[in-house]
């Protein structure tokens, strides 16, 4: 093997291993390396998104929100499925199936594109060298014309809570139980605790959500935050806002949970405890002394809007850098710096980035808020579509949540979309792409939707903006 690239990626996860792909494709020499080994001790890319995160939490979702729909919701359609039970084993089995096809498709697509695969851990020198230290100890030192730090993220840990693998657990831990807790607690109603604690809320789980900020859901456009609080609701997730974790202990077999709340001090028994309280950059073993790369006050590595660190031929993607920790946003940061190496044009558009949140309803959106709209002082307009008045979504039974849009009012440029509701999370990228191209609330209203179907949810709140919708009363 060649000692020396044009291209070394840290990182196979959803950000490097697709700037060490589109490298490939530019006709860069490029190594991958990845150092990700899963509880079994096996090696494999696709970072915590593969491996811990978006997909294994996604054949959760899919799985216990069929068993919940046929035991809550096919009577409905006459179907009648009496004793309808759920095998944890096997729903286990599927997801951890999922994820190997989808982690061994990484290693396949790498060489696919000639990219050398080398898993272990990497560890930048000064000077564009890179030490590599194999999974069996073997340690080279290799040189690149470019390096991509794309080490990724772990889970922000309390040190009130602390993780002991068995009754107080991450996310990665919450994926794979291998029972239903009868008392479930989750500290942090973000994205990931919100999606586990459905997961296992619908296996029967009595969930308890335990959220330190007043504000259920303070990312999201408030109108979508309050419609979704009430789902959570209704599935039966007891999410306590204002309630601020300050111990953990586990006595026996159950958690006791300390916290204070607008009342005082506050405490909880639960079996198993999931602490889902954020992420922070993971860069430990990273860099050695004198690479010149900087760190911010919160870890993130410091870089430019097109990924640079400063460093001569060193960049930097994915959740190590700053924004939100998504994978597509730092799949597209991985295209944008391959193509930058290779002279080509690259950018990323942080301004239209979306968000799904995959519970039931699924919640998505782009753009700015009602509340960020209205602080900026800028005119605007709102136009809502509840799926209750949309066909395609009565046929299916899934009624519940709205499309929202909001545009310029002088200009009608669409200004945000905010949708709950059945596959929220493909409708959204309907808006993604029209606000790419500073489409109109016009420009969606004149677009042919075919009927019936759920995007045109999203046409008719185009068209309420204008008090102009079809198929429900403009108020
Ligand atoms: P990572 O995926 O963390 O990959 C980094 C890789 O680099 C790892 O394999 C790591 O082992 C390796 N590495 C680190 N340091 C070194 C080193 N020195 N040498 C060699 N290798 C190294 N995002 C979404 O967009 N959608 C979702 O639905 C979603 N769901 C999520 C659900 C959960 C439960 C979690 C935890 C996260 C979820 N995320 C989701 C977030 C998403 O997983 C991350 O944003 C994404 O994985 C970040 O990609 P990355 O490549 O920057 O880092
Ligand atoms: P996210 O960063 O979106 O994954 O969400 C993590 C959530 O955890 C945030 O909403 C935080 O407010 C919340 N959080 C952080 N620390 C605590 C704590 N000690 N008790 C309860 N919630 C917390």
């Amino acid at each position: 093997m060649a000692d020396s690239f044009d291209v070394i990626v840290i990182g196979g996860g959803p950000a490097g291993y697709p700037a060490a792909i589109r490298a490939g494709q530019n006709g860069l020499s490029v190594a991958c390396i990845d150092e990700w080994k899963n509880h079994d001790g096996s090696a494999a890319f696709g970072g915590t998104c593969l491996n811990a995160g978006c997909i294994p939490s996604k054949a959760l979702l899919e799985s216990t929100e069929l068993y919940h729909r046929a035991r809550e919701e096919f009577a409905v359609h006459g179907i009648q499925v009496p004793g309808v039970s759920m095998d944890v084993a096997t729903m286990q089995k599927r997801k951890s199936g999922i994820v190997k096809k989808m982690t061994d498709g990484v290693m396949a697509l790498l060489k696919g594109a000639g990219v050398t695969p080398l898993q272990g851990h990497g560890r930048l020198l000064p000077d564009r060298k890179v030490e590599f230290k194999s999974h069996q100890g073997e340690v080279r030192t290799l040189s690149a014309k470019h390096v991509v730090l794309a080490s990724g993220s772990t889970p922000i840990e309390l040190k009130s809570a602390p993780i002991d693998g068995r009754r107080i657990i991450d996310s990665w831990g919450a994926l794979e139980l291998t029972a239903v807790p009868k008392r479930l607690g989750v500290i942090g109603a973000g994205v990931i605790g919100l999606e586990l604690g459905s997961v296992w809320r619908r296996l029967g789980s009595e969930v308890v959500v335990l959220e330190a900020l007043d504000t259920f859901l303070a990312i999201a456009d408030q109108q979508l935050a309050k419609e979704a609080a009430k789902h959570f609701k209704k599935l039966g997730m007891d999410i306590r806002t204002g309630a601020k974790v300050t111990g953990a202990a586990v006595k026996g077999d159950a958690v006791k949970v300390s916290y204070t709340d607008a009342k005082g001090e506050q405490s909880l028994e639960v079996d198993t405890l999931v602490v889902a309280v954020g992420r922070r950059p993971f860069t430990a073993g990273l860099l050695a002394e004198g690479t010149g790369v900087q760190l911010d006050a919160r870890g993130f590595i410091t870089v430019d809007d097109k990924c640079r660190t400063g460093v001569e031929g060193v960049w930097a993607i994915g959740d190590c850098v700053r924004g939100p920790m998504l994978a597509h946003k730092g799949k597209e940061e991985g295209v944008m710096v391959a193509d930058l190496i290779a002279g080509h044009y690259g950018e990323v558009n942080y301004r239209i980035e979306p968000s799904v949140i995959y519970t039931a309803p699924e919640i998505a959106w782009v753009g700015e808020t009602e509340e960020q709209v209205k602080a900026s002082g800028r005119p605007y307009k709102v136009g809502v579509f509840p799926f209750m008045a949309s066909g395609r979504a009565r046929a299916m039974e899934s009624t519940q949540g709205f499309a929202k849009l909001i545009a310029d009012k002088a200009s009608d440029e669409i200004l945000g979309v905010h949708i709950i509701g059945p596959m929220a999370g493909e409708l959204i990228a309907e808006a993604v792409l029209a606000m790419e191209y500073t489409a109109s609330a016009e420009d969606l209203q004149r677009t042919i939707h075919a009927h019936p179907t759920l995007s045109e949810a999203l046409h008719e709140a185009a068209l309420a903006a204008d008090k102009r919708a079809i198929d429900n009363i403009n108020r």
